[in-house]
């Protein structure tokens, strides 16, 4: 198999994680993407994982009512953290060798975020599962995503979503809605009805020409495709 990418980073939405249920960790969901993602690691590709979650909090839905913005957005990180939590120990169990760093300070339960302490462990072939998003509010994990890819020199950005990729009318509301398998920065940031990535994130991987790939990870053997150059999903690049 032609390897393109050496090290790509993977998002996955708290959504994706709840599976079957409105909420929290499906552990089926977790495990099957763990046996997906080692598919990848056996091709000598490192992987990035950014893991959201919007499966327990998001920072721009519950502010409010006496909570403030910035505190929101810290209850949002901390559902990151629970997520990577959970997918570090269910990895673990599947071998796969994975690493837990946290961008908000969790020492007793992860290892913090360091640039050389994560580039050692993807050297030595164990997965990073990254906590806390960028560390820091009023951004989602889409955003971090492209931020520690750059830091990280990743490959790629493979955005895990729901559909197949982008399409050029809404899929669920058009039987005719035709799937775009190429995309320039330009259109995914200013077309209006691309919702599928935050626009900030897709602005910095355009100003950065970070690719990026928007696919379905829950179809058998995708997650490999993405990581692997394959044509899968949309391709968003210059
Ligand atoms: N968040 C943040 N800074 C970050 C990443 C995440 O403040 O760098 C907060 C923000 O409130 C966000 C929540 O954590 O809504 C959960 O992340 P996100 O909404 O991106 O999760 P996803 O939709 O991917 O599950």
């Amino acid at each position: 198999m032609k390897v393109k990418y050496k090290r790509v980073l993977l998002k996955l939405s708290g959504e994706q994680l709840a599976g079957k249920f409105d909420g929290g960790i499906d552990p089926e969901v977790a495990g099957w993407l763990a046996d997906e993602i080692k598919k990848v690691a056996q091709e000598n590709i490192q992987v990035v994982i950014m893991v959201g979650g919007g499966n327990f909090v998001r920072g721009a839905r519950i502010a409010g009512h006496g909570i403030q913005r910035v505190t929101a957005d810290h209850m949002g990180m901390l559902g990151t953290l629970i997520n990577a939590l959970a997918l570090t120990d269910i990895f673990e169990a599947h071998k796969v060798k994975t690493r837990c760093l946290s961008n908000i300070f969790a020492n007793q339960v992860a290892e913090p975020f360091v640039h050389r302490l994560a580039n050692k462990h993807l050297e030595k072939g164990r997965v990073v599962i990254l906590a806390g998003g960028s560390g820091r509010p009023y951004v989602t994990t889409d955003t971090a995503a492209v931020v520690l890819a750059l830091e990280l020199d990743c490959d790629s950005v493979l955005k895990a979503t729901k559909v197949d990729g982008i399409y050029d009318k809404d899929p669920a509301k058009h039987t005719n809605a035709k799937k775009i398998s190429k995309l320039s920065y330009r259109q995914a940031v200013g077309d209006e009805a691309i919702k599928v990535m935050d626009k900030a994130a897709m602005a910095l991987a355009m100003e950065h020409a970070m690719p990026l790939i928007v696919f379905d990870a829950m179809t058998a053997g995708n997650i490999l495709l993405a990581a692997t150059g394959k044509v899968v999903g949309t391709s968003i690049q210059a």
